[in-house]
């Protein structure tokens, strides 16, 4: 995204309900070299910033970039494949595990200096994508994050995206679900077991068991975006949530952030109809109905 159109938009909401800033999901945001610049904009403007990163802190160092993250974040998300580095290297290729480790500690400690100093605390999370491959790592990543002193531990099923990802969705079969249902209740073991330990352990989300069938699942939610989120894609279009089909407009056409004011477009009648939550408590179209962001670790 243009700077300037990040930028336009923080300015243009000055004084609006929004309240957190959320820079790309989609890619490594550290590598995008206004981010600085646009969390320092936020900051002044009093919103947070909930940042999602690989956890390889590129250019700046660990260091660097706690500086940077710390101070301005709400909460910062690690992504976590592994608690091996067979493990971790295979999900997320070129990984150094033992790297990964040390930035989190560079991190963990900055969060508690900034905070021991009065400022706000930043949380430090780690977002796990649950999978066939790291299905019985999960407890160790749960059991790793305690010991870093890490903050919350958030899971996530994989969202198949692609055919090849579809044999490592742990909601495929019975038998996949079953190994996704003994590493949830796994997980809640390795976190007790850390509060009984040692007084401290990272909050579990997502950690729960899913029906035993795929062909029955449990009733899904309701839609964790719409209307509380604003997506805006990197060429300025908004979209009501990070489903893919919003970004090919599969959900309709809401308008650009180029032409238009976040606020306008907030409130245009084809924005505000699209987000009325209808009976489930989701938006009114076929691709809600099924959406797996709807429900226990879809998002
Ligand atoms: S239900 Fe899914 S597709 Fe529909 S708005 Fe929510 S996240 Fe997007």
């Amino acid at each position: 995204m243009a700077p300037a159109l990040a930028a336009g938009v923080l300015e243009e909401r000055r004084g609006s309900p929004l309240r957190e800033l959320i820079p790309s999901t989609m890619g490594e945001p550290l590598l995008w070299p206004a981010l600085p610049d646009l969390l320092a904009r936020a900051a002044a403007l009093g919103l947070r910033g909930n940042v999602t990163t690989n956890g390889t802190f590129p250019g700046r160092g660990a260091a660097g970039w706690a500086e940077v993250l710390v101070p301005a974040c709400r909460d910062v998300k690690i992504s976590w494949n592994g608690a091996t580095p067979a493990t971790a290297a295979a999900v997320m290729p070129g990984l150094d595990l033992d790297a990964a480790v040390e930035g989190v500690r560079v991190l963990v400690a900055a969060r508690d200096r900034h905070a021991a100093g009065g400022g706000a605390r930043c949380s430090v999370s780690f977002q796990v994508t649950a999978r066939e491959d790291n299905v019985a790592e999960l407890p160790g990543i749960v059991r790793l994050a305690a010991r870093l002193g890490v903050d919350r531990v958030k899971l996530n099923q994989l969202q198949v995206r692609s055919p090849d990802l579809a044999p490592l969705s742990l909601r495929r079969s019975p038998e996949a679900i079953a190994r996704w249902n003994a590493a949830a209740r796994a997980v809640r073991a390795a976190a007790a077991e850390a509060l009984a330990r040692s007084g401290r352990a990272p909050a579990l989300e997502n950690a729960v068991e899913l029906a035993p069938d795929p062909a029955a699942p449990a009733p899904r939610g309701p839609c964790p975006f719409a209307g509380r989120e604003a997506w805006v894609h990197p060429d300025g279009r908004l979209a009501p949530c990070p489903h893919p089909a919003a970004a090919t407009g599969a959900l309709g056409e809401f308008g650009s952030v180029a032409d238009a004011p976040l606020g306008a477009l907030w409130a245009a009648p084809a924005f505000r109809a699209f987000v009325a939550p209808g009976p489930g408590g989701h938006p009114v179209h076929p691709l809600c109905d099924r959406c797996a962001f709807r429900g226990p670790g879809g998002a």
